[in-house]
């Protein structure tokens, strides 16, 4: 199939008004220039979402779980084609782009499993004067903003659960990666969903014109995933109408190895937590504190797997790191790396910026003080700052000492201790002895700066849902 590179309005691929590169940043070269919208294309997006809601809303909820069913059966079938242009406009590995994928259509297949049994309550008033019922109903147009480091994942992981409840959305991807999302848009359109349920555009300016959107009253609810920089915008833009939002932002996730953890798991777990996605992850461990009883063993053995990654295109057979999206990201992670070394950083592995047109940065590690500023910050590559620690309280002090809360590691053999560790850690996903706890069935989302709300799970559908109360006199 060709791909696609217009706007999707109202169940019709237009022409926008101008056009955006989108580069392959392992190579430096264009692949597609895609179509971007201006107000009019934006304000017919709305309308659209908005004419289709009503229907929408109404259609049986089997109908609507049949459709995401069917979606989740042809990005499936189509996998291998949309890892292609995942690894090829984000940089990812074909490997990691293919995991993408598939926990990608999970959420459409969970979330086709949720639409049909969304709960419902009835209740005696205490004072028996009346009865209680509760429902649900679906919020209305739903504007998406996802960002570039999973394209397909935090599309579907907002379509899915946006769908099911009864929405109709507008999705906005992020400017590096639009072709992924398009495609997925393309997915919907041949599952059969009808005419103005799914819209897809690309704003011209971008901040101007969603803030537009975000005050046009048909719009009722924004979900994004992104930076806490660009999600503290948001909230402020959605105060003037008091728009509902849902927010996953940024991480600083904290890798804790306590004295008694199995080591050579632990390396395992890092290599995941920190690797996967290149470092690209709002999960990915940004900084490990390791156990001073056992931080040599760790280092070292932890070192010597991250040299032997082989860093290449996302496309050549055998690569495991791949680009970063573009040369500004490169920078700024070679940047990081200089400011933590100037700052008394020991570096064990990589820490230079290699020669060539590609985004790559190599896979590095330091150890550091705990007053280091790389410990602030999300790094978003393949870089690991280790820093020692005396006792648990210690550990545990060092892991909350930042303004993010998404997610967490601990490594431990006694599970006790792991768990008494994991309820003191601030943060919304904890994960005990895995380098990884994503799942479409599990509740996504921080604490603290790294968002509000939860997607997935059994929550994920009431990020779309009103509760409304309806009182009966008896
Ligand atoms: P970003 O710069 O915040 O951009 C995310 C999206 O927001 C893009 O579509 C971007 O569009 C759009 N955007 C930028 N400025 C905007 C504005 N003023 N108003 C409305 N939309 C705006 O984030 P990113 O660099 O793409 O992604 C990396 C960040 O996402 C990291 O901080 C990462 O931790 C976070 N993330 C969080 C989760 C999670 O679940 N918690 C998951 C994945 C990523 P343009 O591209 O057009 O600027």
């Amino acid at each position: 199939m060709q791909l696609k590179t217009d706007l999707f309005i109202n169940g019709q691929w237009v022409k926008g008004a101008g056009v955006l590169p989108v580069m392959n940043p392992s190579t430096g070269t264009l692949i597609a220039e895609i179509s971007t919208a201006d107000q009019e294309q934006c304000d017919a997006a709305i309308t659209a979402a908005h004419d289709a809601f009503p229907a929408w809303a109404r259609t049986p909820s089997r109908v609507r779980s049949e459709i995401l069913r069917k979606a989740f059966e042809i990005m499936t079938a189509e996998s291998d084609q949309i890892a292609r242009i995942i690894s090829m406009e984000n940089g990812k590995t074909f490997t990691d782009a293919k995991g993408e994928v598939s926990y990608a259509a999970e959420f459409f297949r969970w979330f086709a499993e949720e639409a049909v049994r969304t709960p419902g309550d009835f209740r005696h008033s205490p004072s028996g004067d009346k009865r209680i019922l509760v429902t649900h109903q679906p919020i209305g147009v739903s504007l998406l903003i996802t960002p570039w480091n999973f394209p397909a994942a935090m599309a579907t992981r907002k379509i899915g659960p946006a769908l099911a409840a009864g929405c109709t959305v507008i999705l906005k991807a992020a400017s590096e990666t639009p072709l992924t999302a398009i495609w997925i848009v393309d997915i919907m359109h041949r599952a059969g969903v009808p005419a103005g349920v799914v819209n897809f555009l690309m704003p011209e300016k971008t901040g101007s014109m969603i803030s537009r959107m975000m005050h046009d009253p048909r719009v009722r609810n924004v979900s994004f995933t992104g930076s806490t920089e660009v999600g503290r915008i948001l909230i402020k833009e959605s105060a003037d109408l008091v728009l509902r939002t849902s927010l996953e932002l940024g991480g600083n996730a904290p890798f804790v190895v306590l004295d008694d953890a199995d080591i050579d798991e632990a390396v395992k777990g890092a290599m995941v937590a920190k690797m996967r996605n290149g470092g690209a992850a709002c999960t990915a461990a940004n900084r490990f504190y390791v156990a001073k009883s056992v931080a040599s063993e760790f280092t070292t053995k932890f070192t010597r797997a991250m040299a032997d990654l082989k860093m290449a295109d996302g496309l050549t057979e055998g690569a495991q790191l791949g680009a970063s999206v573009s040369i500004r990201e490169r920078d700024k992670i070679a940047e990081l790396v200089s400011t933590s070394i100037s700052a008394g950083g020991e570096l064990h592995l990589g820490g230079t910026t290699p020669e060539g047109a590609g985004a790559f940065y190599p896979a590095t590690v330091l150890t550091v003080t705990k007053e280091n500023p790389i410990l602030q910050l999300e790094v978003f590559g393949p870089v690991a700052p280790i820093v020692t620690f005396d006792s648990d309280a210690e550990a545990i002090a060092l892991a909350n000492s930042t303004e993010y809360g998404l997610i967490a590691y601990v490594y431990s053999s006694d599970l006790k201790r792991a768990i008494r560790t994991a309820e003191a850690l601030e943060a919304g996903m904890i994960a005990i002895n895995r380098g990884v706890v994503s799942d479409p069935a599990a509740p996504f989302g921080g604490v603290k700066q790294s968002g509000l709300g939860r997607e997935g799970g059994f929550a994920g559908i009431h990020e779309f849902l009103e509760t409304k109360y309806i009182g009966v006199e008896i």
